[in-house]
């Protein structure tokens, strides 16, 4: 009897625990000026949460051009007169954000920095430039200025005009470095949001791929145009929807093409990038909303990369799905 009344409480007790371990667990940050939210589903896996903020706390405080201490902020100050040394983490996305320029023939511009701040994008202060005042800018982006030296470690921009803007790849990057973290700490399945750059880590617990919605850009946040299946992966979205402003009825969005300095005007509403590559995801995203569709499916299927399209003309695309 006893033997018996033993085995029903454990068995109990093994479906409360393994219930209480599956229950997704969110925790939310604003970090890298964006919503930061980490969800693990073991009760044991939460202790390994505060790390991925430090981690994004500390990425940012190196990254965010605006702030006064950080690695690129030296890095623009001391443009035009001088190499500055910077952090191994700095160094490979700057490096890597150097390539995907080159891999996306320039649709993805890391030196955008000082165009952008002339539309106004991240302040208060938006307006729409003249067309002299952007020209003279475009003219200080060429991405051969940007001198990356491997055995010291150091990034020197050229041209004192030039400003390193890395807030098109940033969040993916940091993303798959927070999910790195999180399997390095033993998590097995958990979800990485940063501001809509997710990386999803291994898959539910009946071997079941992640579903990722893809924001409706006419809806409410939350509403969906579509899902995408996936595991060990970044899914990135870009879009004009996200950040703009409007004069004399024009929406200006903070997408800009290089080649003009303006807001990118392609036959994309949005588009989402799905790689395990978190920086390649994030820059793609932006190249690909400036390229538009056709070039979209070039540069995916020579990158073996999955994408989902929303045109102009309301058509859902999947590519290489
Ligand atoms: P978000 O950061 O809103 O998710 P993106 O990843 O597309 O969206 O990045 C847009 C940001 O990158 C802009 O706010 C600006 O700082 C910068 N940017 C704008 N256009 C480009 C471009 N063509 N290439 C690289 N960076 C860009
Ligand atoms: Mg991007």
């Amino acid at each position: 009897m006893r033997k018996w009344l033993l085995l029903i409480l454990i068995s109990a007790l093994l479906l409360i625990s393994s219930c209480q371990e599956e229950n997704p667990y969110t925790e939310y940050q604003f970090i890298m000026d964006t919503q930061c939210a980490v969800t693990v589903y073991k009760r044991a896996d939460r202790q390994a949460i505060a790390g991925v903020f430090s981690l994004l706390r500390e990425l940012d405080s190196k990254l965010d051009r605006f702030n006064e201490s950080s690695e690129v902020y030296r890095i623009n100050l001391n443009a035009g007169s001088m190499p500055v040394s910077v952090s191994d983490d700095t160094f490979r996305l700057i490096s890597r954000a150097y390539d995907l320029c080159l891999a996306t023939d320039g649709a993805f511009n890391p030196l955008m920095g000082r165009v952008s701040d002339l539309w106004g994008f991240e302040s208060t202060n938006e307006r729409v430039p003249s067309a002299e005042e952007i020209s003279s800018l475009v003219s200080h982006t060429d991405i051969s200025g940007l001198v990356l030296d491997e055995e010291e470690h150091t990034v020197y921009l050229v041209d004192s005009q030039a400003a390193l803007d890395l807030g098109a790849i940033a969040k993916g990057w940091a993303s798959q470095l927070a999910a790195d973290y999180l399997k390095s700490r033993g998590v097995e399945r958990a979800t990485v949001n940063l501001g809509g750059n997710v990386y999803v880590i291994g898959q539910h617990k009946d071997g079941r791929d992640w579903v990722v919605g893809i924001q409706n850009p006419y809806a409410e946040t939350g509403g969906y145009y579509a899902t995408v299946q996936c595991h060990d992966e970044a899914v990135v979205t870009s879009g004009g929807y996200q950040k703009n402003f409007v004069r004399d009825g024009v929406v200006y969005h903070h997408i800009l093409n290089p080649e003009t300095g303006r807001p990118s005007d392609s036959d994309l509403i949005s588009i989402s990038i799905i790689s395990a590559d978190g920086a390649l995801a994030d820059a793609f995203s932006t190249a690909c909303f400036v390229l538009g569709y056709d070039e979209t499916v070039k540069l995916c299927e020579e990158y073996n990369v999955r994408a989902v399209a929303l045109t102009e003309d309301d058509e859902v695309k999947f590519i290489n799905f």
